[in-house]
């Protein structure tokens, strides 16, 4: 039978670790070629084992290192990635961090950080793989010239204090790819979000490192277990494939009910 993302050519940012790693390896499997992109050259050993899961179990990967929030280096990467593999099919948007501080203690450059990486990396990735779905069409492996997956968080719409710049590249995030999805959806061109909730990845080690931490933890999140980032790499697996055609500029949180308001659980 034929794989769902078959012959596609998939770049995921941010894919040596987490949750970029988990939709490389489910990407892979459903038969794309993936290109897992790293940003610097110290985590080029990390990607080179995502890579080599990968390969070791049937699929086909390469590593490429690039700072999603440098303009420069995007434009590279995707004009490498285009010559080395003829196109790009699908982009997940997925690299990410976190600075966090009290508000009034926040530095600028805690804030520029995340925000150029979180958001301004999402809008340069955006941008470039739209230009290319733009100039290739629909082209016969898909009903899509091409599906974009922003990689979000319950905090496009949770609040969260202490991280009001994560917060903020979220919320931005969110509308970034409505407003895009809307430019683009007549082009065929799918656009949406995926929000998780808690993912055991090395972002939060903190929040479940200790029982104690955990079980604080999972007092937010009613279905009583912390993610994996194959819950994350399985849906976006979905949202990348035909499976998900009529679903454009929209979040899919999966987050075990994080954003089910679990404070009111008891009553209230
Ligand atoms: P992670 O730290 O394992 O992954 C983040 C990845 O982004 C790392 O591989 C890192 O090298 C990469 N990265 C950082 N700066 C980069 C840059 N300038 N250019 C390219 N890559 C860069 O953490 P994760 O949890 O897997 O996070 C992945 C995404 O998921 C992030 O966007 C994060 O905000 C989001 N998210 C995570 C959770 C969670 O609970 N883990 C929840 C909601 C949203």
């Amino acid at each position: 039978m034929q794989k769902k993302l078959q012959g596609q050519v998939a770049i995921i940012t941010g894919a040596s670790s987490g949750i970029g790693a988990g939709c490389a390896k489910e990407m892979a499997d459903a038969g794309a070629t993936v290109v897992v992109n790293y940003p610097i050259i110290q985590g080029k050993a990390m990607a080179e084992t995502v890579v080599a899961e990968i390969i070791e179990a049937g699929g086909k990967a390469v590593s490429y290192k690039c700072d999603v929030s440098r303009e420069d280096e995007v434009l590279l990467m995707f004009a490498d990635v285009i010559q080395q593999f003829g196109t790009v099919d699908i982009l997940v948007n997925n690299a990410g961090l976190q600075k966090d501080a009290p508000f009034t203690e926040m530095t600028l450059e805690q804030w520029n950080y995340v925000l150029g990486v979180n958001l301004t990396g999402q809008f340069l990735c955006a941008r470039e793989a739209i230009k290319e779905f733009l100039r290739r069409g629909v082209n016969g492996k898909s009903k899509s010239a091409g599906k974009i997956i922003c990689m979000s968080s319950v905090h496009e719409v949770i609040p969260w204090a202490g991280h009001a710049n994560y917060a903020a590249s979220k919320g931005g995030v969110m509308l970034m790819m409505k407003t895009i999805a809307q430019e683009f959806a007549p082009k065929m061109i799918r656009i949406n979000s995926i929000a998780p909730g808690a993912i055991a990845t090395p972002i939060n080690h903190d929040a479940w490192d200790t029982q104690a931490h955990l079980q604080e933890l999972l007092k937010l999140i009613p279905q009583k277990r912390v993610g994996k980032p194959d819950d994350i790499g399985k849906a976006a697996v979905w949202l990348a494939s035909d499976d998900s055609d009529y679903v454009n500029g929209t979040t899919l949180f999966v987050d075990g009910g994080m954003t089910l308001y679990p404070g009111f659980e008891d009553n209230g």
